[in-house]
């Protein structure tokens, strides 16, 4: 079933202890994209400006992603810039140029009203929204992704989007400011409260978290000897996670498990090379491969 999703196409520049490149295609619905569409057909909302061109477009072609809605203005495309400390565990932005993204209305083409599975990124909360009411049908699942900068600043908002959102998929630190509540546990019974039905808290080298119902599943990150840059590992997590309940095209316990660890291969993809490069030349065969591991490395007997 197809996968519409809104967010950030964006141009990076990005230091690691391993290199530096200047500008190279980045944005969280990029990753989200790329990811997803290992699984099945992923619509793009998006903007981008005047400079972005048909090169940088051409690393969507032959995949199954569809750019209709990804709108091109008079300006300069999103503009982000950063830095990760010699462990990787710590980023400081160097710059963020909003440039044609801070005019941002998401208009879905009429062929995209019918998408049963949505993804919302991490834009302002008014403008997911009204991605939503733009959906002729009732789509069948609406997940969602948040920062610190929206609970802060429209928490009302915010909570009126949620009330449409069944999988909120968000960090540790934004499930605490978000509730309130330090204990992850009890944070999800808040986020429960607020609409959602399942809690995907990702932990960066921690792995992630499910909380769905009365049930918990954890995934660790995947070992990797090398990370060369972990931009995007969040939202290739979100792309996978997504990805996959499209491809499966319904939700149950175990979907989501597995969900879970094709979100994890993704995310541990992603950060392997600079930007989306990695997540260009994969094959599905090196992605069930790293399934079947993730099974290794988690399975015990008692
Ligand atoms: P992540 O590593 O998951 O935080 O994702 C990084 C990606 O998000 C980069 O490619 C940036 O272009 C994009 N990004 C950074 N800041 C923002 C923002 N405020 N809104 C939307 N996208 C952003």
């Amino acid at each position: 079933m197809s996968l519409l999703v809104v967010g950030s196409v964006a141009f990076d520049a990005l230091e690691t202890p391993h290199g530096k490149v200047e500008r190279t295609l980045g944005g969280a619905a990029s990753y989200f994209a790329l990811a997803a569409s290992y699984f099945a057909p992923v619509r793009v909302v998006a903007i981008v400006g005047d400079d972005f061109s048909a090169k940088d477009k051409a690393v969507f072609h032959g995949r199954q992603i569809d750019l209709t809605g990804v709108e091109h203005a008079a300006g300069k495309t999103f503009f982000w810039s950063g830095r990760y400390s010699k462990n990787m565990n710590e980023r400081t932005t160097l710059a963020t140029e909003l440039n044609v993204f801070a005019n941002f209305r998401p208009t879905l083409p009429g062929a995209y009203c019918d998408s049963s599975f949505i993804f919302l990124g991490n834009i302002d909360p008014t403008l997911q929204r009204s991605v939503l009411k733009q959906m002729k049908c009732k789509p069948k699942v609406v997940g969602l992704d948040t920062m610190n900068y929206w609970i802060e600043r429209t928490p009302a908002e915010l909570r009126e989007t949620l009330r449409h959102t069944q999988i909120l998929m968000i960090n540790d630190d934004e499930t605490r400011q978000l509730t309130g509540e330090h204990n992850l546990m009890r944070a999800a019974k808040h986020v429960f409260k607020m609409g959602p039905r399942t809690l995907v808290i990702k932990r960066g080298e921690h792995g992630a978290l499910m909380v769905h119902n009365n049930f918990l599943f954890s995934v660790p990150a995947f070992p990797l000897e090398e990370v060369h840059d972990p931009t995007g590992a969040g939202d290739s997590f979100a792309g996978g996670f997504m990805g996959y309940l499209a491809r499966e095209g319904r939700i149950n316990d175990q979907i989501l498990r597995r969900a879970m660890v094709y979100g994890s291969v993704l995310g541990s993809f992603a950060v392997e090379r600079f930007g989306v490069e990695r997540l260009t030349n994969l094959t599905l065969r090196e992605i069930n491969a790293r399934a079947r591991r993730f099974l290794k490395l988690t399975a015990f007997k008692l």
